[in-house]
């Protein structure tokens, strides 16, 4: 064990047994073909045997370096010992009851946490859910039943989910809403401040966008038809598009104007994956309604709706609930994170990675002209590939340098509307040591995929 190991957790090393994947993997990917639809798709099909600080471990006994995190949920590092132990003695104490049966503590106290964190010193209330998406959902039911008002505002590149309404609310056909219509109605779809394409440039993006929105808003829908503005402070799977500055606080202006909800879906950006505890805290937004789930547990499925007490407390009992919303297990494992994110100083590991990661990015896209765009905040980085000389999108380079990185035993993940962003999510607890070399074997792909 060197002095950069994880206690609990495999050696934090990058470690090459086999061809990735390995011929273990590799037999069990044939018998998955056989049991699993390929609608159901995986980034890297190594298959796992433990994982954890900034590590994944492979059936061959292969070690990558995690720049994944199970997509943005293991913020506080895979099997965290906190989160092991928690569940543990739950798993011995009871396993369900059925909060809308008999209730018990955990899930009040993390509802109190979900209240006293999320942006804004208003009062709240919050209740338990299983996805992101049931979370989104529920949020515009709520929304819906609280204003009286059908239409939904979502945004060019958003992602909300798989369900029938949160692929409604998502912008990318492929492959979210391919053949899966018809979609639901009274949802509309305005544009986004994405900084790096706005035509007029990144510093108009911000009030530009905006004013188109405020304008569609009006003319196309009526302020006074819309129940909610759903956003995602970042856009998670359209690319890691940060909205230019002032466009998420014109939008919430305007709801606050006109009586529409702001719900805010940080289920990707939560739990101090940004270097906030939400990512809306950058700009001072304090949203209406929030969802949260990814980073909430630790990698037990749970998620959060949470939003003033005046809008909340409209709902009739009953009407809002699931038969595991806020499982005992998933609700053990919400408490240890949040002890982890405050005791282990997780937001400000968020930013160091953010001021690691950030300038060794711009540095190699100063050598490499295929990367148009490099930005995020924290631990939620991402660069473009276009190609050079132009803003034309370059998913082929981008995958190309995806397989060469986790062929090289770096798993890193893509996004976009046109593919062809490489985004990076580290676990928040990664030792910087792999942090480094994650970032070398990034430098390598690139390097040989442009050579
Ligand atoms: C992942 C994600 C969802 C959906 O969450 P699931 O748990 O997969 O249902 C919704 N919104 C955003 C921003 C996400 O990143």
């Amino acid at each position: 064990m060197t002095s950069e190991d994880i206690p609990g957790a495999p050696p934090q090393e990058r470690r090459l047994v086999t061809e990735i994947p390995g011929p273990r993997s590799r037999e069990l990917q044939r018998r998955r073909i056989g049991a699993v639809p390929p609608g159901v798709g995986s980034v890297l099909p190594v298959y796992v045997t433990e994982a954890g600080g900034g590590v994944v471990v492979d059936v061959d006994g292969n070690s990558l370096i995690d720049f994944g995190s199970g997509i943005a949920v293991t913020n506080v590092g895979n099997a965290n010992p906190r989160v092991v132990e928690r569940v543990r003695a739950q798993a011995g104490r009871f396993t369900h009851t059925c909060f809308m049966v008999t209730p018990y503590e955990s899930y009040v106290a993390v509802c109190e946490a979900l209240n006293r964190i999320t942006p804004g010193d208003h009062e709240k209330r919050s209740f338990l859910v299983n996805s992101g998406a049931e979370a989104v959902e529920n949020a515009v039911k709520i929304a819906r039943h609280a204003t009286g008002r059908p239409a939904v505002v979502v945004f060019d590149h958003g992602y909300h989910g798989r369900t029938l309404l949160t692929m409604t609310l998502t912008a990318k056909n492929m492959p979210y809403k391919h053949r899966f219509g018809p979609f639901a109605p009274e949802v509309y779809r305005m544009p986004l401040a994405y900084p790096y394409r706005w035509p007029t440039g990144p510093d108009d993006a911000g009030p530009e966008a905006a004013a188109q929105a405020v304008d569609q808003i009006t003319k196309q829908i009526g302020a006074e038809n819309v129940a909610a503005v759903v956003v995602e402070p970042i856009a998670g799977e359209g690319g890691f598009i940060e909205p230019a500055p002032g466009f998420l606080p014109r939008i919430a202006e305007f709801c606050r104007e006109n009586g529409i909800l702001f719900i805010a879906d940080e289920v990707q950006t939560g739990f101090a994956r940004t270097g906030d505890l939400f990512a809306c805290e950058h700009e001072g937004v304090v949203p209406d309604l929030v969802a949260t789930a990814k980073g909430i547990a630790g990698g037990l499925p749970l998620a959060g709706v949470t939003g003033r007490a005046d809008v909340m407390d409209r709902i009739h009992p009953g009407g809002l609930g699931g038969t595991y919303g806020g499982n005992p297990l998933a609700c053990e494992a919400a408490l240890a994170v949040l002890e982890e994110i405050e005791d282990g100083g997780l937001v400000e590991r968020a930013r160091r990675i953010g001021d690691v990661m950030l300038p060794r990015l711009r540095a190699l896209a100063e050598r490499h002209p295929a990367i148009g765009d490099v930005r995020g905040r924290g631990a939620m980085i991402a660069v473009e590939l276009v190609r050079p000389g132009t803003k034309d999108p370059d998913p082929g380079l981008t995958s190309d340098v995806a397989r060469r990185c986790h062929e090289a035993g770096l798993l890193v993940l893509t996004a976009g509307t046109y593919g062809n962003v490489l985004r990076f999510l580290p676990p928040l607890v990664i030792p910087e040591h792999l942090l480094a070399e994650g970032l070398d074997v990034l430098e390598a792909a690139f390097r040989d995929a442009t050579a």
